[in-house]
């Protein structure tokens, strides 16, 4: 170990931490446990107690907890309460890394935000819940876009929760990219959703039993994602298609006839089929589902392109 890492003064292994949230404290906890020193600030005090008790340090006010280190991680609510926590706070030569969940435009702006008044910054986007911090095995990390000198001199501290992967310059890609993969999580989830819903209530099929079917199935067919990514880059959506729109969408009839015969609501299902007809009505029935980007970009509107 070099002088650097083994003492925890040292600018490089100290940390001020501004919300101590579920995810906060997570991080707190993580950096403790390599031995940084970590100086912490909450709105509501009392919930720093543990970790102050755990070696922390508590700042009597965000200014204080900013003033305290170059390295400031803000782990907020949301994009408004970061702005108010840092009002009063004196940006100037600091790192600031903000990991609360925001969207690409506001990023930018407290890129900007922060720029004006004297700070790197880096915008974060954690791909982890809380009991995966600090558990390298877990897999998870924060996408990071912004300042890539802060990210190069900060690199090792913001290792230390989860992992980390630098996405550009662009301080609004970590918010997209997050968003991106959050929002195929929840079109996933709409269908195991709807999964569980038409099999719930058959005495013969065990849902304990069909959870392991669901999984591989829906892990099977994401090895579609990268033929998807070719096709979109190429612009060619027919190429190599096995599951034409056509065929998919004279199915849709099944789909939905199930669910009503099950008494379940197809509301889940019935934006995506109804996207998939447009485009086979605009003569698109020879393509796999790539073309459904194309016209979400249009706004749902006109499938040609
Ligand atoms: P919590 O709801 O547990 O904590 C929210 C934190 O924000 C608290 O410290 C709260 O302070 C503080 N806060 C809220 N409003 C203000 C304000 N106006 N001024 C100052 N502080 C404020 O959230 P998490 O810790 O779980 O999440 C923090 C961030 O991490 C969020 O952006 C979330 O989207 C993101 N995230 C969380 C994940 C999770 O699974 N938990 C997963 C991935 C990202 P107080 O204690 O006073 O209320």
């Amino acid at each position: 170990m070099t002088d650097t890492q083994s003492d925890p003064t040292s600018p490089t292994r100290s940390v001020s931490l501004l919300g101590l949230g579920d995810m906060g404290a997570a991080f707190a906890r993580a950096w403790l446990a390599a031995g940084y020193s970590v100086t912490v600030w909450n709105r509501t005090a009392s919930r720093a107690d543990a970790l102050v008790a755990e070696g922390a340090t508590r700042a009597e006010s965000a200014a204080h907890a900013v003033a305290a280190n170059t390295l400031v991680v803000t782990c907020l609510l949301d994009d408004a309460s970061v702005g108010e926590a840092l009002e009063s706070a004196d940006l100037t030569g600091k790192d600031l890394v903000d990991v609360t969940t925001g969207s690409p435009a506001e990023a930018r702006a407290r890129a900007a935000w922060a720029q004006a008044r004297g700070a790197r910054f880096l915008s974060g986007g954690i791909m982890a819940v809380p009991p995966m911090v600090g558990q390298p095995e877990a897999g998870g990390y924060v996408f990071y876009s912004g300042s890539r000198e802060l990210f190069e001199a900060r690199r090792e501290a913001l290792a230390v929760p989860v992992g980390t992967r630098y996405v550009g310059a662009d301080a609004g890609h970590a918010a997209l990219q997050d968003v991106a993969l959050l929002s195929a999580m929840y079109g996933a989830f709409a269908g195991i959703t709807h999964a569980f819903a038409l099999v719930r209530g058959e005495d013969e099929i065990a849902l304990k039993e069909f959870a392991p079917l669901l999984t591989e199935w829906v892990v099977s067919m994401s090895g579609a994602v990268g033929q998807m990514a070719e096709q979109l880059e190429s612009g060619d959506h027919t190429s190599g298609v096995v599951s034409n729109l056509a065929m998919q969408v004279a199915g849709i009839k099944t789909f939905v006839g199930t669910a009503h015969e099950q008494g379940v609501s197809p509301e889940l299902l019935t934006p995506y089929f109804d996207l998939m007809r447009r485009r086979v009505e605009s003569g698109h029935g020879t393509e796999g589902g790539t073309g459904l980007v194309d016209l979400l970009r249009s706004g749902g509107g006109s499938a040609d392109r």
